[in-house]
């Protein structure tokens, strides 16, 4: 079996956001704790950039000239939250890039005929920032300029034939970007479990898809304070059962550790080990399913936090042996998703 993959580009760097929670010191904290471990043992690789073609399945090409535009007159703002520097469409670029070479990897590349062979590679991470789950198709926000894992996502029913590909997005944040570019496919199934009410206000519950993407959409809003009790079991009780009812090609990771306890965008309470057991029951699920794991980096602000749980979720996922997987209760809250999902999804009852 090859060794995990890991995708990175010194370009993460060159997006300068000043004094702003989303800044090139979340990636200096995430590498030094991996290279102090060795990177694990990975094999890490720099991120090419992707192609005008790759992003444009997802974003219009005036999307991507008008980020082109405003990096090369100097930067500016393009909301309040949301801003460029000089050096961010590469930053940008290679951030898709990384997502577009996991998957590239996951699916096809060392270890060709992936998925079943001895030597195929099991998982793979893109970290990179820009991050990308709130970009929608004509609109960068969040802190997002392109939607990294949807273009990834893109990508393997492109140009490996995935017929389906499952989304988890656990950044304690709404993946409303994501949500919004496959809100009417079923060949991808965005799940989100994320904080409400919390920035954008998006994903109630009853935000399933729309026309034949209806129940591809799963929202799973928590309140402020969940730990790692409700995540874990939304993955275990929810997101898990989804996944073998679904039958996807590739799970990827839309993994933000801004729910973390220590976070300070958020309220939420999860720990480092709340993420390693969730990565851990991820792993088991593609284990069982046969299928690659794919990790991109979202969110994440507090550095010691964000570095210490991108270790921990890169070990379980990377893990040879599939990690012990704990027993997790079924929490009322988990319960109720299945019930309201039971519909759409029979695995969940
Ligand atoms: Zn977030």
């Amino acid at each position: 079996m090859a060794v995990p993959v890991l995708f990175r580009h010194p370009s993460s760097l060159e997006h300068d956001t000043g004094a702003h929670p989303e800044n090139a010191r979340r990636i200096v904290a995430i590498e030094r704790a991996l290279s102090e471990r060795d990177w694990l043992g990975w094999d890490v690789r720099r991120s090419p950039a992707a192609t005008r073609e790759q992003i444009g399945r997802v974003h219009p090409a005036q999307h991507i000239d008008r980020i082109e535009d405003l990096c090369r007159r100097g930067g500016g703002m393009i909301d309040m939250d949301t801003l460029v520097s000089p050096g961010s469409f590469a930053a940008a670029l290679h951030a898709a890039g990384g997502a577009v070479a996991m998957v590239d990897v996951l699916l096809g590349g060392a270890g060709a005929g992936a998925g079943n062979g001895s030597d195929a590679v099991r998982a793979a991470a893109s970290l990179h920032r820009p991050p990308g789950h709130h970009a929608e198709r004509a609109r960068a926000m969040g802190f997002c300029l392109f939607g990294n894992v949807a273009i990834g996502a893109q990508h393997a029913i492109d140009a490996h034939g995935a017929r389906r590909v499952l989304i988890f997005d656990w950044d304690v944040h709404h993946g409303n970007g994501t949500n919004a570019i496959f809100h009417e496919r079923d060949d991808v199934l965005f799940v989100s479990t994320h904080q409400s009410p919390l920035y954008p206000g998006t994903g109630p519950a009853s935000d399933i898809g729309r026309g034949a993407g209806e129940g591809f959409t799963v929202n799973l809003p928590v309140p402020g304070g969940s730990g790692d009790a409700v995540f874990l079991s939304h993955v275990e009780h929810v997101v898990r059962p989804l996944a073998r009812g679904y039958a996807p090609d590739l799970l990827l990771l839309s993994a933000g550790y801004d729910a973390h306890a220590d976070d300070p965008l958020a309220g939420c309470r999860v720990t480092d080990a709340g993420f390693a057991g969730m990565a851990a029951l991820m792993r088991a699920t593609a284990d069982e399913l046969g299928v690659p794991l794919g990790l991109v980096l979202e969110g994440g602000y507090e550095l010691a936090a964000l570095s210490r749980s991108v270790v921990a979720t890169l070990e379980a996922i990377g893990s040879v042996q599939a990690p012990a997987v704990p027993a997790v209760k079924l929490d009322p809250l988990a319960l109720r998703a299945q019930e309201r999902l039971a519909g759409y999804w029979p695995a969940l009852t």
